[in-house]
């Protein structure tokens, strides 16, 4: 197949899009045009205030949420009730003593409680710090800790894992569960979502708020060191508007889907900003993934916009087109990708499958928006990321950080500062915020070319941070936590290709004295890390090895461990410490 070839994509534009020309919208571009049609009050620069608010004034019944419930329970909750619910929220949290810029951790199951909380947080000055709800309770200690949170919320099946954790975090005040079924027994030194609710009222006026005020906090990995808080302020929200409306399409009459946990910063921007600051309705499904629930979700609720990731398309083709085509998902119209490449394949399966081709397009949680896409209107290349949204100048650079003008030559992907939605700090680590800016570019730790039309395709990461289904995963954090083990001398962790969920982690440990290697050990390790970290980052395999490649200055060549790992070439091994 050749892969270049450009899909004619007339399919998708079953309603007009919200642009039909990139080189005009390019021409035309004005971050203040964009400010100007949300119009929003001066004071009122909230992210909450301008989801939630604006549309209860306006459109009170329309529905904000269609919620459905792991085992198929539905619920509606229209702008006014999320208006109402955020506002009790906000002030149940002023009650109990929340500042300005206190970071709340949000550790829940996706139930209709955890948006209304965290548009809450922000109604009272709050940041949000969503968590993936998979995580063991280190990966939880550790991110609280390193942005000093003072509360966090949670549900009564995650609870223990903060119990067990309480003493290890010294800023936390308090512990708020929400029970969406039923009432649970009043716990000791925890309190309950629904009684600190009770009798709130429903008007709730938000103090001065302003663009550059912080709002939402999400942790990302790095190669070296433990996860950093990119922290966002609430003008971000001027992207999220921004994309919804000409990345993602949305027009008012959309029912959209947004795959994403809001413990990562898909879950938030799109899960949650991007439609609702457009006025859209939104479905959140509480369960996790199976191809026919996943496609009923779509039928039931007549989906039309869907946004989802390349680990999951995988995950449906192994599953068949004939139950897609079968049951005839006419609503849909437009589907998007994220988090990982989308393989040619997975472009050209949408075609078969739901007679759309699917839509790619990158970013990450340092950006906070989508920076290069595949837009509706536009004709697109399988296995390419698209072309930049208007107003970002996007580039590849080589190693002096000089943009490289000829087409198709490899080099790091940048963005040339500032865009709305950029990130404003690491949380209390301003040298490795510095870091990521080399001469006038942000350096997004991504290798990718352009071609000569323009598109970008991606080639890698230029670190050793591993994408396992869509998640990125600091090998730093898994080490660490490898080593805690009596029985781990040294522990190098990597990305293992992987034909379903991109990477593995993989792990190469050399044992303590007196330890050797057994698949009985092998198991204990796993296990160690999959209570302490949680399933998704801890590692699938585990290879014993003698001792691990280390440059003279200490440090373990994870590049090597790869390089073995995949049959490549060694590279330079120049500072490869003699044996
Ligand atoms: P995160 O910050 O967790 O959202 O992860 C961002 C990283 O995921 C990017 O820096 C890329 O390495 C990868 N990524 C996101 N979207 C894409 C895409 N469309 N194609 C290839 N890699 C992607």
């Amino acid at each position: 197949m050749d892969y270049q070839e450009i899909v004619k994509n007339t399919k998708a534009l079953k309603i007009e899009p919200n642009f039909s020309n990139l080189k005009k919208i390019n021409r035309e571009w004005s971050w203040d045009n964009i400010e100007t049609d949300l119009d929003i009050p001066e004071k009122k620069f909230n992210q909450a205030y301008i989801c939630v608010d604006r549309h209860a004034e306006k459109t009170p019944n329309k529905l904000a949420m269609i919620w459905e419930s792991a085992d198929g329970n539905i619920e509606n909750y229209s702008f006014l009730q999320f208006k109402n619910e955020s506002n009790k929220f906000a002030n149940a949290m002023i009650n109990i003593g929340l500042k300005k810029s206190d970071r709340v951790f949000f550790f829940t199951d996706r139930i209709p409680e955890l948006y209304f909380a965290c548009f809450g947080v922000l109604k009272a000055g709050g940041i949000m710090a969503p968590l993936f709800s998979a995580f063991g309770p280190e990966p939880v200690a550790e991110r609280f800790n390193r942005a000093e949170g003072s509360y966090i919320v949670t549900t009564p099946n995650l609870l223990n894992k903060i119990e067990a954790i309480r003493d290890q975090m010294p800023t936390l005040k308090e512990i708020i569960v929400i029970s969406h079924r039923s009432e649970i027994k009043h716990i000791k030194n925890i309190l309950h979502y629904h009684e600190i609710m009770k009798g709130q009222s429903e008007k709730f006026e938000i103090s001065e708020s302003k663009k550059e005020d912080w709002s939402v906090m999400h942790f990302t990995s790095g190669t070296t060191g433990l996860p950093k808080g990119a922290a966002h302020v609430h003008n971000a929200l001027i992207s999220h508007y921004a994309t919804g409306k000409y990345v993602l399409d949305l027009h008012p009459e959309d029912i959209y889907w947004c795959t994403a946990d809001p413990g990562w910063v898909t879950g938030t921007s799109y899960g949650m900003f991007a439609p609702w600051s457009n006025g859209v309705t939104s479905v959140i499904y509480e369960g996790g993934f199976s191809a026919k629930k996943w496609y009923g979700i779509i039928k039931r609720h007549k989906v039309s916009v869907w946004y989802t990731a390349p680990t999951a398309i995988r995950l449906l083709m192994k599953a068949g087109s004939t139950l897609p085509q079968s049951l005839n998902l006419e609503s849909l119209r437009y589907i998007m990708s994220v988090g990982e490449p989308l393989n040619p394949e997975g472009v050209i399966w949408g075609e078969e499958a739901f007679n759309l081709a699917i839509h790619d397009n990158w970013w990450q949680t340092e950006t906070g928006s989508i920076m290069v896409a595949n837009y509706p209107s536009m004709n697109i290349r399988p296995g390419s990321m698209g072309k930049p949204f208007p107003g970002i100048k996007v580039a590849i650079i080589d190693d002096n950080f000089k943009e490289i003008i000829e087409p198709d030559i490899e080099g790091q992907l940048a963005i040339k500062p500032t865009w709305p939605s950029m990130f404003k700090a690491y949380w209390n680590d301003e040298e490795r915020y510095q870091s990521r800016f080399k001469g006038e570019w942000y350096i997004t730790g991504d290798r990718a070319k352009k071609d000569k039309d323009g598109y970008f395709w991606f080639i890698g990461r230029d670190d050793d941070v591993i994408n396992t289904a869509g998640h990125l995963v600091g090998p730093f954090e898994v080490e660490s936590t490898l080593i805690e083990h009596p029985a781990v001398a040294e522990a190098g962790v990597i990305g293992k290709p992987d034909p379903v969920a991109m990477e593995i982690v993989k792990a190469f440990v050399s044992l303590s004295h007196g330890y050797e290697p057994s698949d009985e050990l092998r198991r204990q390790l796993i296990g160690h890390c999959r209570n302490r970290l949680g399933p998704g980052t801890a590692p699938r395999e585990i290879e014993f090895i003698e001792t691990l490649p280390k440059t003279r200055s200490g440090k373990i060549m994870r590049r090597l461990l790869k390089a073995r790992e995949l049959g490549l070439p060694e590279g330079d091994t120049s500072t490869l410490e003699d044996d």
